[in-house]
């Protein structure tokens, strides 16, 4: 888990696989170690970069099956307080943890913020604008 925690999401630099909620499930048998993966997003486009750094980062500990798990859901709600955090490093508004919760400019710390678009940089993210300090900022979308 520890090596698992520097995979970072190729599109959210700085946060961890493990931060973002997306290992299901870690177990060792005899035929070696099983990883179940939780996809943020379906057709997130970069799964199969983030199981390549997965295979990278445990490649000498044994035999390895590395599988994205599709019989549960991803929710927002599993990104860690960690995560969180380094969300807001990076200049990206956390998800909300109810769904009255204000929208926080991650550059000001203000609520006062308006939605401009649906859409973001990426799947995952929604544009935000701060009526503050005047800065649009990105989302984590809550799923
Ligand atoms: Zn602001």
């Amino acid at each position: 888990m520890a090596r698992l925690g520097t995979v970072m999401d190729p599109e959210l630099p700085g946060v961890s696989i493990v931060d973002l909620g997306m290992v299901d499930d870690i177990r060792l048998d005899e035929h070696g170690i099983h990883v179940g993966l939780l996809p943020t997003f379906l057709g997130c486009p970069a799964l199969d970069l983030i199981r390549h750094h997965v295979e990278l980062a445990l490649k000498d500990a044994g035999p390895l099956d590395v599988q994205w798990v599709h019989h549960q859901t991803w929710s927002s709600a599993r990104i860690t307080q960690d995560g969180r955090q380094a969300l807001l490093a990076w200049g990206i508004s956390e998800p909300a943890q109810g769904s009255q919760d204000p929208v926080t400019c991650p550059f000001c710390g203000s609520t006062q913020t308006r939605s401009i678009s649906r859409f973001g940089r990426t799947l995952c993210q929604q544009l935000y604008y701060c009526e503050n300090c005047s800065q649009p900022f990105d989302r984590f979308k809550t799923v």
